[in-house]
């Protein structure tokens, strides 16, 4: 539970906060961002402006129940039923955001994709009993795709629960993980089902994978983001753990497929049509091959 003893100073006045404890993950940044931003003095999380709106208020209630660390606070506080019903968050379609970050995971995002032949998950949440209980009331989970090794949090809560195929790639299978039902091998596309491509993707990490969906979603893990401000698309050097170069070659392999939405692990999302995605591919594939 957030400490009110421990209120960032720089946190707007007013009943919502942000404490010490904040491990800079951008959760709550990307559920409420416009209630929360980065304080480049402090390099945490902060409320920017306390909620004006209902909807801005049940933002920052999501913010509140997804921080990984438990953060955010409310002096007065705040009811947060209203929150946890309103998790997981549609995106488009039958595509959700999970909200409820485990530190493990850095505070990662997963998804939720619901379909008539099973949903799949993309990646943990925290095995929170409120998002566990929505998820099975949105029909339960039926393949856990897991991108890479840093984002598999609670996978084998999730697995008991509800029984489901956790899909990782050979290269990223360690200790924590080597009970997976399904393995990849390899660096070729491999289709788990006609609307579900697993694309390995090494770079960030040597076993990382994307996942398309619908040739329109595509869930990203570390490897790809929205560039800040939303313009285009971003990685990062110095978040690559394995090589670079072969991350570079990743991307590339990325042309290959159309799709509307990039939806990382970390990092802001991108929604463009493919055309346009094409280009902002391309462009950052030109900024990671120059010369630095
Ligand atoms: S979600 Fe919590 S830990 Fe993450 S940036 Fe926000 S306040 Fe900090």
């Amino acid at each position: 539970m957030a400490r009110i003893s421990a209120r960032l100073a720089d946190n707007a006045p007013g009943d919502y906060f942000v404490d010490d404890s904040c491990i800079d993950c951008e959760t709550c940044r990307i559920v409420a961002p416009r209630v929360f931003e980065r304080s480049d003095r402090l390099g945490l999380s902060v409320v920017s402006r306390q909620p004006r709106t209902p909807e801005d208020g049940l933002r920052a209630r999501m913010a509140l129940v997804s921080c990984p660390v438990s953060s955010i606070g409310s002096a007065s506080k705040v009811d947060v039923h209203d929150a946890v019903a309103a998790l997981p968050d549609p995106i488009e379609g039958d595509v959700f955001y999970c909200g409820y970050a485990a530190e493990s995971s850095f505070g990662a995002a997963s998804y939720l994709v619901r379909r008539g032949d099973g949903n799949v998950l993309v990646d943990s949440p925290r095995a929170a009993r409120p998002l566990m209980d929505r998820i099975a009331a949105l029909g339960g989970v039926s393949t856990m795709f897991l991108s890479h090794r840093d984002d598999v949090a609670d996978h084998a809560q999730y697995a008991r629960r509800f029984g489901c195929t956790r899909v990782m790639h050979r290269a990223d299978v360690g200790p924590g993980t080597r009970d997976v039902e399904q393995v990849l091998e390899g660096d070729e596309p491999m289709r788990l089902a006609p609307d579900l491509l697993a694309v390995p993707l090494p770079g960030h990490t040597r076993g990382s994978q994307a996942l398309l969906y619908r040739d329109r979603f595509l869930f990203t893990g570390d490897h790809l983001w929205a560039a800040e401000g939303g313009e285009g698309l971003d990685a990062s050097s110095s978040v690559c753990w394995y090589s670079w170069t072969e991350q570079i070659r990743s991307m590339k392999k990325l042309l290959a497929f159309d799709f509307e939405w990039v939806l990382p692990g970390h990092g802001p999302r991108f929604h463009a049509t493919a055309p346009r995605m094409r280009v902002a591919l391309e462009k950052l594939i030109a900024r990671m091959a120059a010369p630095r």
